[in-house]
């Protein structure tokens, strides 16, 4: 390569590897946006039918646009679900091989000024209904000894920052949980794992970055490069498509050895 050549990037246009999910079912939450809506479709191109769980009706009806304009083995099905409805989310899961916990929301304030009821739904949707999730699951994966459970943890769920306690609190609980599936499932040939990137470029991200900015007078791009990358090596947001493809490798039949782990994407932030 002459020094003139540009590296190859990472983007989200290198062709993945077929890993065959053909015949497999695939739930994701918060699949209508961010990481979860490549997640769900790239699970669809590795061939299996996904139940496409959000609240978000319109952007979920985008992505079944988007997935039949796209050329893909699997399909896309969506499924309205709030998942503050506890007992709606366990059902949700019944009878699905792959179950990837992805929704999740953020609030960024001390914690005097913290509302407590956003705490509590913080909780909820990124800890509890995991569980229920997953306990609808379980069922069907330990039947027939093969089954699949990826945590879209965070960086967070290894690392505190100040001011976003809910949300910590959700993620460190959420690698408890996901080690916890990892023995129970073990003797039953399911996996269960965690998944923690630093900033994805999503609108969860693009949200935080124009509310930073706005909150201390800071442009935006000030933001992203002082603030929200600050400790990452990298120093670039990474893409939903690079943390699709480390959810699908998990999925795979080549990762039946990884369980009870979780795998880091965070550009050198956790090198520190
Ligand atoms: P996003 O805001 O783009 O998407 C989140 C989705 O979750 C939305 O479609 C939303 O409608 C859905 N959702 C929220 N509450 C719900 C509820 N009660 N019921 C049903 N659906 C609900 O977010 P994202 O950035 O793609 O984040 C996805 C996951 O990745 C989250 O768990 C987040 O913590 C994690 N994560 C994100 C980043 C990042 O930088 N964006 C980094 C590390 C981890």
């Amino acid at each position: 390569m002459t020094s003139s050549s540009p590296l190859p990037g990472p983007g989200p246009h290198v062709q993945p590897p077929a890993l065959d999910l053909l015949g497999r079912t695939a739930l994701v939450t918060g699949a209508a946006s961010g990481i979860g809506r490549a997640c769900a479709l790239r699970l669809a191109a590795a061939g299996a039918e996904v139940r496409a769980v959000d609240r978000d009706v319109a952007r979920l009806a985008e992505l079944v646009e988007e997935a039949k304009r796209t050329d893909l083995a699997g399909t896309v099905v969506p499924r309205l679900v709030d998942l503050t409805d506890l007992d709606a989310a366990e059902r949700t899961a019944v009878g699905t091989d792959v179950l990837v916990n992805n929704a999740g929301l953020q609030l960024v304030r001390p914690i005097e000024g913290f509302p407590p009821d956003v705490f509590h739904t913080v909780l909820t949707v990124m800890l509890e209904a995991p569980f229920r999730l997953i306990r609808g699951a379980l069922p069907h994966m330990y039947a027939q000894r093969w089954g699949r459970i990826v945590n879209m943890s965070s960086v967070h769920g290894l690392r505190a920052s100040a001011f976003k306690s809910a949300y910590v609190a959700a993620k460190h609980g959420l690698e408890g949980l996901s080690k916890t599936v990892a023995l129970e499932g073990a003797s039953h040939e399911v996996t269960s794992n965690c998944v923690n990137p630093a900033y994805v470029r999503t609108p969860l991200v693009e949200k935080q970055i124009a509310d930073q900015a706005q909150a201390h007078g800071l442009s935006e791009q000030h933001v992203l490069t002082e603030v929200l990358l600050k400790d990452t090596a990298m120093r670039r947001l990474i893409e939903p498509e690079e943390v699709a493809e480390a959810v699908a490798y998990l999925c795979s039949p080549q990762a039946s050895f990884i369980t009870g782990t979780s795998l880091v994407l965070d550009g050198g932030w956790t090198a520190h």
